[in-house]
């Protein structure tokens, strides 16, 4: 009998939760009291027998948290790392739900396997409370009991549960939760870093160091700096994102943490507890009252949605204009310092046309992110995700798939590499995988330009309007082609899962403005970097080889024998068209123009397309460049006039080339991304035919349908 217990039971919760109660229930007389080693905190330990099987029970000293704020909070966490105990009973006030919550969100975001001890059940009822144990057993994927410690109540049933739990030796997996884009950004490059470097304590993942040292951790931040070659690295990157955090969101990263923790609290809590009795409301309750109503909250949205591109729109106009004015009127001037060859074509044509026709539209960009920044900071954003939940369901999604498909330009101007890097808070694989491959579908700040020229050149009196359709549309496609794989490739139950609903606070002028420049000052740095490069060998392959000298001097006599202006200005248009045409990328363009012809699209355009799939912004510098190309150099004119003025083009070619913008294959840096994300090569080359061919055929029956209703 002298035989070591084969399993450990820690018992861990607030203090006065009924650990005691419970501990005694589970042991009876079988219990002694020591002492955790070079501390003077208790350590109770008993032994509980089930069917035969000596089960040792620690009663860890009772926490409100797992931080290394007293001595007892270090002993519990200490003992659950270091001794690693099977399975952790975490015993819950129910009556004081969302409080004793908070423990068992740090001991899941720890990642020990768990039990729940539902316990004061009596006390909860008698107040009104009302707790679906069965629910919450579901939202946080452990095994919950509801019991009466004092009274022994659901004991044993828990201890069956508890070996159960520990006997399937679950591996550690800790619960993510997100804690908004700021420290959510933060957390992943300091676990890039810690994944590299730290020799890794056993079963304690990198992020959960990284989320202790951005939270102040005291004795985390101490064993960091013990490691001084690691310190070194580390410390000042968790100052810097410490720095930001407090500048953007005029917070310490700690309260923001613990925010956000109880958001995913409160969300849970709104899901299982029904109140009897009238509860007070605090003032995030009562305005959610309203904004995640089932019927006001998506009319709110809706309204919130559409005057935000009436402001982008009202905002960015002007500024757009003047931007385009001066790239143009740079054009010209360098047009006249320089003598025509191919140095000042180079400058005009390929890098003013092409990073001008990008960065023009910079203030448009801005206003958008402003958007977004405001509704991030104020809190609104994780009530979008909580509304839109429930029509995700449906679609085979989760609610954080909303996050990933707004990051990726679910309202317009995202980006789909964070996008799909969001997905990360997704636990179901297939879920997971459904999202990664429809968030190429939304528009993302890449994709506004190509719309904003072809609005501003076909639907100039309603811009604010399609965009808004088309941001709608984009929708409509990631969700339908999200459930398609999802009851195809990709099939399976849906695990259910828990939304944060953080506490809306009032964003600070230096956050939003801090917030907006970052992301715009991205999106300009992309464009004097990877679009000026692609812009240049655009250029060369629409410049080279070009006419032979005697097809070219054939041209010029014809010209020069022009018998009057007019006829002359029509010659130097065709013969510029002939030029292009006989190029690297004319050749390409029209080798791809009799797959293209049917959804309307000419070479030039097909040039394009090949263009963007480097990045989108790509298609808008392309056209820039292939419509300058053929243009005189004194003609100041935008893309979208020059377009608008083109014959061939009209509001039909421009829907369907919209369309087909917004759903081919995705640029290649979110490929890459897929395939880190996804580990494999399958996933990103399936994302790039599937969302091609879905184009083709969306592009083909707008242009032949609109077409056959004599629309263009
Ligand atoms: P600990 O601080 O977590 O160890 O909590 P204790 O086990 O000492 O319990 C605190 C108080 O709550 C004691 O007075 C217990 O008798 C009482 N208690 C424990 N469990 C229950 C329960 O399920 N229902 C009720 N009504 N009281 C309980
Ligand atoms: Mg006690």
């Amino acid at each position: 009998m002298s035989r070591e217990p084969q399993v450990t039971i820690a018992l861990a919760g607030n203090p006065n939760a009924g650990k005691t109660s419970v501990f005694n229930a589970l042991t009876g007389s079988r219990q002694h009291v020591g002492n955790y080693p070079g501390v003077t905190v208790d350590k109770k330990e008993g032994e509980a027998i089930l069917e035969g099987l000596r089960v040792r029970v620690v009663d860890l000293p009772g926490t409100y948290s797992l931080t290394a704020y007293s001595l007892e909070e270090l002993v519990a966490r200490n003992y659950l790392i270091g001794q690693r105990p099977d399975v952790v009973v975490d015993v819950v006030d129910a009556a004081n739900l969302e409080r004793n919550l908070y423990l068992t969100v740090q001991l899941m975001e720890l990642g020990v396997p768990l039990v729940v001890c539902l316990n004061m059940i009596d006390v909860a009822q008698a107040r009104g409370m009302q707790i679906d144990a069965r629910r919450l057993e579901e939202l946080l994927g452990v095994p919950v009991v509801p019991t009466v410690g004092r009274r022994g109540q659901g004991v044993d049933e828990l201890l069956r549960r508890a070996v159960a739990v520990a006997q399937a030796a679950p591996r550690w997996r800790p619960l993510v939760i997100s804690y908004g884009s700021d420290v959510d950004q933060g957390i992943a490059e300091l676990t890039a870093i810690l994944e590299g470097g730290v020799p890794r304590q056993g079963l304690i993942s990198a992020r959960w160091l990284a989320l202790k040292l951005l939270e102040g951790d005291s004795e985390v931040m101490g064993q960091i700096r013990e490691d001084s070659e690691l310190g070194r690295r580390v410390l000042p990157v968790v100052r810097r994102i410490g720095e930001h955090i407090r500048r953007t969101l005029d917070d310490d990263p700690e309260s923001v943490i613990a925010d956000y923790r109880y958001g995913f609290i409160s969300s849970l809590s709104r899901q299982v507890v029904t109140h009897q009795r009238e509860v007070r409301l605090d003032f995030s309750d009562r305005v959610d009252r309203v904004l995640t109503h089932r019927l006001f909250g998506p009319l709110f949205l809706l309204a919130v949605l559409y005057g935000a591109y009436q402001f982008v729109f009202w905002g960015a106009e002007e500024p757009v204009a003047w931007l385009e004015a001066g790239f143009a009127w740079l054009g010209g001037r360098v047009s006249e310092w320089l003598p025509p060859g191919p140095l000042r074509s180079l400058l005009v044509s390929g890098v003013i046309d092409g990073v001008g026709g990008v960065l023009g539209f910079v203030p448009l960009i801005m206003f958008m992110f402003f958007v977004i920044a405001v509704m991030e900071d104020s809190g609104y954003m994780a009530r979008v995700a909580y509304l839109m939940d429930r029509v995700l369901r449906v679609f085979g999604l989760h609610g954080n798939s909303v996050i990933a498909l707004i990051v990726g330009g679910g309202i317009s101007g995202g980006c789909a590499v964070p996008g799909v890097m969001a997905t990360r808070t997704l636990k179901d694989p297939k879920a997971r995988l459904a999202t990664i491959l429809v968030v190429p579908f939304m528009n993302c700040g890449a994709k506004l330009p190509v719309y904003s020229v072809l609005i501003a050149a076909f639907f100039a009196s309603r811009q604010a309007m399609v965009l808004f359709l088309l941001t709608l549309l984009s929708w409509a496609l990631a969700l339908m082609a999200a459930r398609l794989l999802r009851s195809t490739l990709l099939g399976g139950e849906q695990a259910p899962f828990v939304m944060e609903l953080p506490p809306y606070r009032a964003p600070t002028f230096k956050g939003l403005a801090i917030h907006t420049w970052e992301r715009t000052w991205q999106y300009a740095k992309k464009a004097g970097t990877l679009i000026l490069g692609v812009s240049i060998v655009m250029w060369a392959l629409m410049t080279y080889p070009g006419l032979d000298p005697q097809a070219r001097a054939a041209w010029q006599a014809r010209i020069a024998a022009a018998t009057s202006p007019a006829q002359r200005q029509e010659l130097e248009g065709r013969m510029a068209q002939e030029e292009l045409a006989h190029t690297w990328a004319g050749r390409m363009g029209r080798a791809l123009s009799r797959l293209t012809a049917p959804l309307g699209f000419d070479w030039r355009t097909n040039v394009a397309l090949v263009g963007g799939f480097a990045a989108k912004e790509v298609i808008v510098s392309t056209l820039g460049t292939a419509y300058s190309l053929g243009a005189k150099a004194e003609e100041e004119t935008s893309l979208a006039r020059r377009l608008a003025a083109t014959p061939s083009w009209g509001p039909l070619k421009a829907a369907a080339l919209m369309i087909f913008v917004m759903v081919y294959a995705p640029c290649v840096a979110t490929v890459v991304t897929i395939r880190r994300e996804t580990g494999s090569w399958r996933w990103p080359l399936f994302s790039l035919a599937y969302n091609t061919t879905l184009a083709y055929l969306l592009a083909l029956v707008v242009y032949q349908g609109g077409r056959a209703l004599g629309l263009g």
